[in-house]
């Protein structure tokens, strides 16, 4: 029997959802999965790790009830700088006003005048004139003087501050290392948890990338990797970072407080291209149904901003508070899937082979370049990669093309990768033990019989010709569906 890791649907575009409160309720989290999540999100930075670990427990359960697969991402805190806690819990601020924030581990409980800072080595870091960003840029402080560990700022903003808020600095250049000993120790619960992907928070270079892996495999985990883009450091080092991951989110959220938001849309753009160009998986984050975590339908700009990113080519959107503590989780499954599906109806596919990579490195990338570009050209209604670690799978869906992409795996691992990929259906299929034509033969039965396929549609079958060697995939074969979809071979290179 076949098994689709995901719904039958034509939604191209991936959507990945944070878990939380709001989705902790079985009937809750069975119904976002019904709705269309592929991949779901557990945030780290909030709530103890055992409270992700049975969230990662309940996902697997529920998806497996109902013959799913559903990845799962662990985003790791990274060294995000808050303020520390008010012996209130809340202030108001008024514009005008001195304000100090206190770098020292024993700075008392905050009030009105002060509060403490958890980066001691902040003072270092500002200087006068340059502004905070607090809670999202929701509390602005300007800072008028260094003395110490003394930060003095004036208060640009009339607003409240409460505990724990972020802070960033417009235009960044807070030297912190990306891989906190909490993110390491977090890691080895990400392993431990077998995560499929891992996400690293304010990553600056590639060496920030480079040195998460490490960890990883050091405790075990082969999982992959993302880095997050939401630090200026990370846009002047795009490329390599890119290079060193394996999945690249558009973290729009702390890279629009430090870049400032007038440069956020082109900077969306930029990422989602270099993603692409560089054979990764890209997703776009943050507020995109901001508004759906108290109502019950989105505002007319947010489905824009997600049928834009669809339209940018991103592989996933993300949904954050929307369904980790919003009121109306399933609501806003449903709207990012409806929006994307409209957005793909629009979308004019870009298979442009001007560009395409020129030097090919690998075999599974040529297969992967001659099977799109016949697919372009013969109308080939679904692509068929018997791959096992999805390499060949990764290269075919950089291309936005018609054609559907199935990917069969007897790699579970493997299937909850490319669950995030645009236009990849992975599909569980044992083909070991059995020749890439029986294979060939058996997965375009199979797909004609779930009624993906019909008489006389072509479909291209990528495989290695020695099926049991991973990365090995090196033939393509055309073939046009026969009665009883039985296919018939036209071409084989
Ligand atoms: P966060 O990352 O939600 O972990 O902050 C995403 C973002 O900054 O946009
Ligand atoms: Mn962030």
């Amino acid at each position: 029997m076949l098994h689709m890791s995901t719904p039958l649907t034509n939604r191209r575009t991936k959507i990945l959802a944070t878990l939380g409160p709001a989705t902790d309720d079985p009937a809750v989290l069975d119904a976002i999965l019904a709705a269309g999540v592929d991949v779901v999100r557990l945030n780290f930075s909030h709530g103890d790790p055992s409270a992700q670990v049975a969230r990662a427990e309940a996902v697997r359960a529920a998806a497996a009830k109902v013959g799913r697969e559903v990845g799962i991402l662990c985003d790791l805190p990274g060294p995000k700088i808050r303020i520390e806690r008010f012996a209130q819990g809340k202030v108001a601020l008024r514009a005008g006003e001195p304000f100090r924030l206190i770098a020292r581990d024993d700075a008392p409980a905050g009030d009105e005048q002060q509060v403490g800072v958890s980066y001691l080595d902040l003072p270092r870091d500002v200087k006068t004139d340059d502004l905070l960003l607090l809670d999202d840029g929701m509390m602005q402080l300007r800072v008028t003087q260094i003395e110490g560990d003394v930060i003095h700022t004036i208060v640009q903003n009339d607003g409240y501050l409460s505990d724990r808020k972020g802070l960033n600095k417009l235009g960044g250049g807070l030297s912190l290392g990306a891989l906190t000993e909490r993110d390491k120790e977090l890691i080895a619960v990400a392993a431990e948890l077998k995560a499929d992907f891992i996400a690293v928070s304010f990553c600056r270079n590639a060496e920030d990338m480079n040195e998460a892996r490490r960890v990883a495999q050091s405790h075990g985990s082969d999982a992959h990797l993302v880095a997050k883009i939401e630090r200026a450091e990370a846009i002047e080092n795009l490329h390599e970072i890119v290079a060193a991951s394996d999945v690249v989110m558009v973290a729009r959220g702390d890279l629009g407080v430090e870049i400032g938001d007038a440069e956020l849309h082109g900077l969306q753009k930029k990422i989602i291209r270099a993603s692409l160009e560089q054979d990764r998986v890209v997703i776009t984050a943050t507020q995109m149904l901001q508004s759906m975590v108290e109502s019950p339908i989105p505002t007319r700009a947010e489905v824009l901003d997600v049928a834009n990113a669809v339209i940018d080519g991103t592989d996933a959107v993300m949904l954050s508070q929307e369904t980790a503590t919003g009121s109306f989780p399933v609501k806003a499954v449903e709207a990012m899937a409806r929006i994307c599906l409209g957005a793909e109806r629009q979308f004019d596919h870009d298979t442009d082979f001007e560009k395409a990579p020129r030097n090919l490195q690998r075999s599974d990338q040529a297969i992967a370049m001659a099977a799109m570009f016949l697919s372009e050209h013969m109308q080939v209604r679904a692509i068929v990669a018997l791959t096992d670690t999805g390499g060949t799978t990764r290269f075919l869906s950089r291309f936005r093309s018609p054609a559907q992409i199935y990917a069969m795996s007897g790699f579970a691992s493997a299937r909850r990768r490319m669950a995030l990929m645009r236009d990849v259906n992975p599909v569980a299929f044992e083909y070991r033990g059995i020749s890439a034509r029986e294979a060939t033969r058996f997965a375009t039965r199979q797909l004609f019989e779930a009624g993906l396929l019909n008489v006389g549609d072509h479909v291209i079958v990528t495989n290695g010709d020695e099926m049991d060697r991973r990365g090995g995939t090196n033939t393509l074969r055309l073939l046009q569906v026969g009665v009883n979809g039985q296919a018939v071979g036209l071409a084989s290179l």
